[in-house]
């Protein structure tokens, strides 16, 4: 596809509902087999899922986490320090003419959290070249990003498994 005839937009998906990622890794999976570069950047995630597996066999489709370990065992400073890692990275992806799509999955709670400032993702937006299609996810997607976004889809919880005390699945929710 020549660079002139992709227009790039923002895309946001967010809500309380499963299918944020899993929406994300889609549409990853659609650009990339029609021959859009792909970045997949994940904020606050160090288990790989079924997904990485994929993206290992199938490039160009690049998935890039910061970060090992348990999430819920590292202090605040680890966090923060990965979620910068992961936003020069964003800007790098997103300013690099490497890629047509760059997602950055749970860029949301990363600031809901606090590692990330609303000034940070909103320069994200600012700095986004014409011809890149962004994907923004998360829950609480703050109400300035939403405004500014091109697309928002807000994944609506009905129901969840989880609530039931079914835990993750291998291959459903990883
Ligand atoms: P998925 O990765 O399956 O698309 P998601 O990105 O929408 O889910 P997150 O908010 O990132 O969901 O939540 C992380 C994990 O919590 C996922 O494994 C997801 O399946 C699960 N989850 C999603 N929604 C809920 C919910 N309402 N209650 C409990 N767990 C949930
Ligand atoms: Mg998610």
């Amino acid at each position: 596809m020549s660079e002139q005839d992709f227009k790039g937009l923002v895309q946001v998906y967010t809500g309380d509902g499963k299918g944020k990622t899993t929406a994300a890794l889609g549409q990853a999976l659609r650009a990339c087999a029609q021959g859009l570069r792909v970045v997949f950047i994940q904020f606050l995630k160090t288990q790989p899922g079924g997904e990485h597996f994929f993206a290992d066999k199938y490039r160009p489709f690049e998935i890039i986490q910061f970060g090992k370990g348990d999430l819920f065992k590292k202090g605040e400073d680890q966090l923060l320090s990965e979620t910068r890692q992961a936003y020069d990275c964003a800007v790098n992806a997103l300013t690099g003419g490497k890629y047509d799509l760059v997602v950055l999955d749970e860029i949301f709670i990363a600031h809901w959290r606090g590692f990330l400032s609303l000034a940070q993702i909103m320069d994200l937006l600012k700095m986004k070249p014409p011809n890149v299609e962004l994907i923004l996810t998360g829950r609480k997607a703050p109400q300035e990003v939403v405004k500014q976004a091109d697309l928002v889809t807000e994944m609506l919880m009905i129901k969840h498994p989880f609530s039931e005390g079914v835990h993750q699945r291998k291959g459903i929710e990883y």
